[in-house]
């Protein structure tokens, strides 16, 4: 992408109105735009951002055995009354009347409308265990919707649920997401960790948020610092051998870790004061096994291999792909801007030519330009007239992980400097050993 045919409105002055570092960078850096309360327009940068972290969810939900699908955003009032949830779910949803005066709602989750979809389809044992996902705009009404992308009215969400027939069946889906979601958020560049967390009526231990640590996370945390520590499991894992999944999910539950509403003092004080980690965090994913609490009501029932019939049972999983956008940016930023892990960079290279309109190094910066855009990286190419020190900060602020630096300097020496926004390091290379470096 040549900047010049971009779209990337940056911002240089700080806008008052944001609070928190993320919310700040993202309005700076032309990501997004509010256009109501809680509500934001993705810019075109933000939403490459937002692209990558997506297949990253969708690449590690498949993996899981998990199955795509697309529900849609409004929703009828009738599922939810089968539910009992549309009186019981308050002002945080958003319900709309249509033409004919019916009454159809926003969804601000979809747990109603897969059992709906399940129980239309599926009638044996035989065809479980099933879990179906779709990443989806949300609308909840929250009270104080803030932080910009991190806590919004609209927002956007993966959210998987799993059928089987019985509680077992039902704790090996729980395993799988709760693996899924460690590899998800490692490969973003993110530590999170599984906390116990509320579990309603249910009761068991059957739910976890998964919490990256963040001095402006709204979550009061408390654990053992040896998780900053745990290695993420390979993709080689096999997510059909269930006491290897079963032992990895015992070891990342071993140590302490709760949220305040699940804190034990007591518990937390036994830990070696070393160890004892109390911190703000992030919630980034949420994992939840509830049995047939829809099921039962909304009658969502298979036939067992004794033949009688009996209601599945069912969990959901939940990540937040528009709320990983900022928290990423919470996780990983300096006085100068955001610094994209590359995985989730809106692009890996910035080509900044340092002397637009010479002979020269116009030449040599188109010549990387083509040669990258061959290669399939996602380059930008600072091709405007602008003096080195704004385009240094423009790349910077926007957090490319990598900037070749093209200024005639350099050139009469046949090299090019080849910057890592990660830790600022420099370095001369041959053009030829940059593009090495770069594919
Ligand atoms: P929170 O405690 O932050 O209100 P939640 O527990 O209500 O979140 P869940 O119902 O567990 O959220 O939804 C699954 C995921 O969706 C959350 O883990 C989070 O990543 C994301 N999410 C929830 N609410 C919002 C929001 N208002 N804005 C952005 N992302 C959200
Ligand atoms: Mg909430
Ligand atoms: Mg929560
Ligand atoms: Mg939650």
């Amino acid at each position: 992408m040549r900047l010049s045919r971009y779209f990337l409105p940056i911002l240089r002055e700080t806008p008052k109105e944001a609070e928190i570092i993320s919310h700040r960078l993202m309005l700076r850096a032309g990501m997004m735009r509010q256009e109501a309360a809680g509500i934001y327009a993705f810019l075109p940068l933000g939403l490459r951002v937002l692209n990558k972290i997506n297949t990253i969810v969708r690449e590690e939900q498949n993996r899981a055995g998990a199955i795509e699908l697309l529900m849609p955003t409004v929703q009828s009032a009738e599922l939810w009354r089968e539910s009992g949830r549309y009186d019981a779910y308050g002002k945080e949803m958003l319900r709309i009347k249509d033409r004919h005066a019916r009454e159809m709602l926003y969804g601000p989750t979809n747990e109603e409308m897969i059992t709906d979809i399940f129980r239309a389809y599926v009638r044996s044992y035989r065809d479980l265990p099933l879990n179906l996902y779709h990443i989806q705009w949300k609308f909840r009404d929250e009270v104080r919707p803030r932080f910009g992308l991190m806590r919004g009215r609209e927002f956007l969400m993966k959210d998987a649920y799993s059928f089987d027939l019985d509680q077992a069946g039902a704790r090996h889906s729980y395993n799988k997401m709760f693996v899924a979601y460690l590899r998800t958020f490692a490969r973003m560049g993110l530590k999170a960790i599984p906390m116990v967390a509320e579990t309603g009526p249910i009761g068991g231990n059957l739910s976890h948020e998964f919490i990256i640590l963040a001095s402006t996370g709204e979550s009061e945390v408390f654990c053992h610092r040896d998780y900053l520590e745990f290695d993420v499991p390979g993709e080689d894992i096999d997510f059909d051998n269930v006491d290897a999944l079963q032992s990895t999910v015992d070891k990342w539950t071993s140590l302490y870790a709760a949220t305040s509403e699940m804190h034990d003092a007591a518990a937390f004080e036994k830990l070696p004061q070393g160890s004892q980690m109390s911190a703000r965090g992030i919630e980034v994913g949420h994992i939840f096994y509830f049995g047939t609490k829809y099921s039962e009501p909304m009658k969502a029932v298979v036939t067992g291999p004794d033949g009688t019939e009996k209601p599945v049972h069912m969990g959901s999983y939940g990540i937040g792909p528009s709320r990983l956008v900022a928290a990423i940016i919470e996780a990983s930023h300096d006085d100068a801007g955001i610094k994209w892990p590359e995985a989730v960079a809106p692009f890996k290279v910035a080509i900044l030519n340092l002397k637009q309109g010479d002979g020269a190094t116009d030449a040599a910066s188109e010549k990387l330009y083509a040669a990258l855009q061959a290669k399939g990286v996602d380059v930008l190419y600072h091709d405007l007239d602008e003096r080195p020190g704004s385009k240094f900060a423009t790349a910077d602020l926007i957090g490319i992980p990598w900037q070749v630096l093209i200024g005639p300097k350099g050139l009469a020496a046949g090299q090019f400097e080849l910057k890592k926004r990660a830790d600022g390091s420099r370095e001369m290379l041959s053009p030829d050993d940059v593009l090495a470096r770069l594919v």
